[in-house]
Parts: C-alpha cells; sequence; structure tokens
C-alpha cells in the first residue's frame, strides 16, 4: 500500500526521444545526452539533474514499469496521482501518453505491443489489481467466516466504481472532449467536498481498459476535429484525461470506508516560443494565453517542490489563481497526490534552444 504522504510529492523526469527519420533526413544530428546513473541531462555545456533521465533506447514499458508503481498504489490507496507531460510540440508527449492509442487493442487484443504508452498500460494495471484485491477479499471473508460476524482481516476491498472523463483547456476556455457540442465552455466550481470540480463535465463509467480507451480515443477525435474547424492545431491547447475511482472498502473492524480518488493524465500544449512571423492577432494572443498557463504551472509545481522541500515544516501559498490549467489541476497536484512532471525533448541539434528552455524549465520544478 502507498506510503501515506503528509505532502504532495513532485517528482520531475527527461525523456529524450530518439532522432525521427523526418530530424535525420534534415541532417540533424543527436547532441543532447541523457545518463540514467547520475539522472542527468546534458546539452552543450550545460548539465541538469533530475529525480529520473530515460535515453532514446529507453521503450514504453521500460518507462512505464520505471514510473508506474508509486503512482498505482498511491491511485488505489484513496490518493490522487498526476502525470503531466511537457515539452514542445513534436517532442513526445503524446506518444509518451499514448493518448492516440487509436487501434492499438483491435491491432493487438490482448497485447500491449511496444507503441503503447502509459495511459493504455495504467489501465489494464488499474482493472487488473482491483479485480484480483476484490476477488482476494472475497476468498479471505469465504475462508473466516464464522456465520455471525464479520471476520478480522486486513482492509478488504467490497466494490468499486471506475469511470473517465477527458477535457480541453484551451487558453482560459474549458471544453468537454465527450461532447460533440463544443459552443458552451464549461466552469469552474468547489464542490461540497472542497475540491475542484468542471460544472458539466461527462464522466463514462468504464468496466475494462479497452472502454477507457474507446473514452479516450473519442475525446482524441472530438479534440482533433474540433481544432481542424477552428483552423487550429490541437498542440495549442492542453488535454487532461482523468479516471476517477470509488471505492468501497471494509477496515480490519468492519466499518465501511468510501474513498475517492483521481488519476488525472495532461499532455500540455506545445511549450514552443511563438515565431516572431506567422504569429500576429489572434494567433499571437492565444499563444501568449497558453504559455500563460505554462508560466503558471510552473510557478505552482516549483512552489510544491519548496513545499516538499520544507518536509513536515509549514506549509507555502501555492499560486493555483494564476490560470485556468492551475486551478482545474490543484487537488491533482496539491493535497496528499503524486505527481510525475515529464519533460520530452528532441535529440537533435535543430531543436537545441527549445530542448534547453524545456531543461530550465524542469529543473526548476525540482
Ligand atoms: P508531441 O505530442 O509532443 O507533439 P508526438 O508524441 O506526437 O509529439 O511525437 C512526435 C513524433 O515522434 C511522432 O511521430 C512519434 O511517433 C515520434 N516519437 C515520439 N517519441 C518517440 C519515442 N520515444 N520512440 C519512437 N518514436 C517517438
Ligand atoms: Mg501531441
Amino acid at each position: 500500500m502507498a506510503a501515506n504522504p503528509s505532502v504532495s510529492q513532485v517528482r520531475v523526469a527527461v525523456r529524450i526521444r530518439p532522432l525521427t527519420p523526418r530530424e535525420a533526413s534534415e541532417g540533424g544530428k543527436g547532441v543532447v545526452d541523457g545518463n540514467a546513473f547520475d539522472r542527468t541531462v546534458s546539452l552543450s555545456k550545460r548539465r541538469f539533474t533530475y529525480d529520473s533521465v530515460f535515453h532514446p533506447r529507453v521503450t514504453q514499458l521500460e518507462l512505464y514499469s520505471h514510473v508506474a508503481p508509486p503512482l498505482l498504489d498511491a491511485f488505489l490507496g484513496g490518493y490522487n496521482a498526476t502525470v503531466i507531460a511537457y515539452g514542445q510540440t513534436g517532442s513526445g508527449k503524446t506518444y509518451t501518453m499514448g493518448s492516440e492509442a487509436g487501434t492499438f487493442f483491435e491491432e493487438n487484443p490482448g497485447n500491449l505491443s511496444d507503441k503503447i504508452g502509459l495511459i493504455p498500460r495504467f489501465t489494464t494495471d488499474l482493472f487488473a489489481s482491483l479485480v484480483e484485491r476484490r476477488e482476494d477479499s472475497e476468498k479471505a471473508l469465504l475462508r473466516n467466516w464464522d456465520g455471525d460476524n464479520f471476520p478480522k482481516q486486513s482492509i478488504s476491498l467490497i466494490d468499486f466504481r471506475v469511470s473517465a472523463s477527458f477535457l480541453e483547456v484551451y487558453g482560459e476556455d474549458i471544453y468537454d472532449l465527450l461532447d460533440e457540442d463544443r459552443s458552451n465552455a464549461l466552469k469552474i466550481r468547489e464542490c461540497s467536498n472542497k475540491e475542484v470540480c468542471v460544472k458539466g463535465l461527462k464522466s463514462v463509467p468504464i468496466n475494462n481498459a479497452s472502454e477507457a480507451m474507446n473514452v479516450l480515443n473519442t475525446g482524441t477525435l472530438n479534440r482533433t476535429t474540433a481544432s481542424t474547424l477552428m483552423n487550429l492545431t490541437s498542440s495549442r491547447s492542453h488535454a487532461c484525461f482523468t479516471v476517477n475511482l470509488h471505492q468501497t472498502t471494509r477496515s480490519a473492524d468492519g466499518d465501511e470506508i468510501i474513498t475517492t480518488s483521481r488519476f488525472t493524465f495532461v499532455d500540455l500544449a506545445g511549450s514552443e516560443r511563438m515565431k516572431k512571423t506567422g504569429a500576429e492577432g489572434e494567433r499571437a494572443k492565444e499563444g501568449i494565453k497558453i504559455n500563460e498557463g505554462l508560466l503558471a504551472l510552473g510557478n505552482v509545481i516549483n512552489a510544491l517542490a519548496d513545499e516538499e522541500r520544507l518536509a513536515k515544516g509549514g506549509r507555502i501559498h501555492v499560486p493555483y489563481r494564476q490560470s485556468k490549467l492551475t486551478r482545474l489541476l490543484q487537488d491533482a497536484l496539491g493535497g496528499n497526490s503524486q505527481t510525475l512532471f515529464l519533460a520530452c525533448v528532441s535529440p537533435s541539434d535543430t531543436n537545441a534552444s527549445e530542448t534547453l528552455s524545456t531543461l530550465h524549465y524542469a529543473n526548476r520544478a525540482r
């Protein structure tokens, strides 16, 4: 079971993807070095240290196996867990998240091909763990049942419900990606349990990993269609896929306890600076707003890292209210949640200046 963290924990990792065929054909050279042992990334004469570093040959399964267990444990233990992918467009955010899994499940029924990213792997393991825990609880109950009283045993899982939602933050507007009607931007509210909620956001019940992937695919399709209609690219918006878990457990004393937790996967907008050319008028304004969200997120993660450094000491002010993105992620990042901030970079010299800016951003988050 997960440790019981008194404050949120943010871990920062960097993934360097392989050169793409296009970069290679344009004469790009790999100039970014990652060292998994001393957890450093070097570019030119700069060197940065992170919590984990994944070099270009690290497979999707290796990455998953490294990052998943603590997050999944926390989530199953009733805490919020979050994975955030950051980086310039084309750096591998969506590939790593696996949020465009498309038809992978149909192509490989029951078999996760190596291309598959984090989300399908998480949901597969999530349902496997839940089903196993419930079966173990039932077996223990039958074994120890004395006819009158619930047997004394460790916490048992009586029942669980899982649902998923998928939204997009575009500048300061929030859209439900599971709702084809994009005419209404949604509003953030505080619900009765003091958590941050999005009013009217759809939450679809899911019973297994492939239903989760259907929800993900529907949303991804809506996102692409909407951005095409608006003549924009989806790389300008942040996409948040959330898995909600509602568990009914019984304690050793026979008390029924209900816990809810959220697992949020955030595929952020491209972090690239707007080019001077071709970024006038609306596009330029849009770029500024998107970067404001990323700036605010950097400040929040930085404050959380400071708080963690203070360890058991007091709380410090975390500026969630600087943007819709950070307000929305308040419960995903704060409280007792576990967060993985995953910075994605290209290895190519042709992208060196954006890569350097990503490495700086991620370094501040530590
Ligand atoms: P982003 O979402 O950051 O814009 P993508 O995830 O779409 O970037 O990745 C850009 C391209 O690079 C895609 O063609 C993707 O398949 C490829 N790619 C990214 N990461 C890897 C990787 N680790 N291994 C192989 N190909 C990758
Ligand atoms: Mg992408």
